[in-house]
């Protein structure tokens, strides 16, 4: 074993012993430990359900953790506004990360509604690679992913190593349900998107965002019709998707 692997070896033993450590503890705990050990630590927030509930407990515990969200240009307005409620509620920003190409550029370079027919391709360029770009400063980043809301998922530990994106990977709502996370939300009157209460469980970008019917799964909305679920940011897949956008060129992207 040469230096660096071992070096890298020791840290994700480390990750995995404090992810033992700090799993099922309350996310405000998760939160402060992680913020003592990872002095330069981000949250990336979707302005899903979860997030709001996140940024509740950073802004009521103080907790020194930068905030921002992927702006892909394409987000419902409901989510605008949610954006700026949150920010004026809790007196915090929450900075924009878009990418470099906007929506028109995009649709003058591979034509108009990229995400019908290669949302990997899509979504690479207006969320995997900006979150790369962002958290290339960064020790560690927050995510609001829940164990129970994906089979990708499944597997999240609190601390982790996030090899995608090459730093540490923070989940403090790993364990909790989508009961704890709303009963956290109505609580404690934390803000939230009221597209929820009109049949979006989850909520992504406008044009790849459909309401789901009793009995459907919550995800089955993003996206519909395809078998992807996720973006890209939180899959543990061999098929990367920085791997589309070095390619960019839509025919030669799988879609789904
Ligand atoms: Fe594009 Fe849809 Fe991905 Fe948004 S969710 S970046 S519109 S493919």
């Amino acid at each position: 074993m040469d230096h660096v692997s071992e070096s890298m070896a020791t840290e994700i033993s480390e990750l995995q012993r404090l992810g033992v450590v700090l799993a099922g503890r309350p996310p405000h705990e998760i939160l402060a430990r992680a913020v003592e050990r990872f002095p330069l630590l981000a949250f990336a927030t979707g302005f899903g359900v979860e997030g709001c509930a996140l940024i509740d407990v950073i802004a009521r515990h103080q907790l020194r953790i930068d905030l921002f969200t992927l702006d892909t240009g394409l987000l419902f307005p409901e989510t605008l506004d949610l954006w700026r409620r949150l920010e004026e509620r809790y007196g915090v920003t929450i900075r924009a990360v878009r990418s470099d190409r906007s929506v028109p550029d995009q649709a003058a370079k591979f034509g108009d509604r990229l995400w019908e027919r290669a949302p990997d391709l899509c979504c690479s360029m207006r969320k995997v690679a900006p979150l790369k770009g962002a958290l290339a400063s960064f020790d560690a980043w927050v995510s609001a992913i829940r164990r129970d809301q994906t089979r990708e998922r499944s597997s999240t530990s609190v601390v982790e190593w996030d090899e995608k994106f090459g730093l540490v990977k923070v989940s403090p709502l790993a364990h909790w349900s989508s009961a704890d996370v709303w009963s956290h939300v109505r609580s404690n009157d934390v803000p939230f998107n009221p597209l929820h209460e009109r049949g979006y469980p989850s909520i992504g970008c406008l044009p790849c965002t459909s309401p789901v019917f009793p009995g459907e799964d919550p995800r089955a909305g993003r996206w519909r019709g395809l078998e992807r679920k996720e973006c890209g940011i939180h899959s543990r897949s061999e098929r990367s998707q920085l791997t589309s956008l070095r390619k960019e060129r839509p025919s030669d992207v799988r879609v789904g």
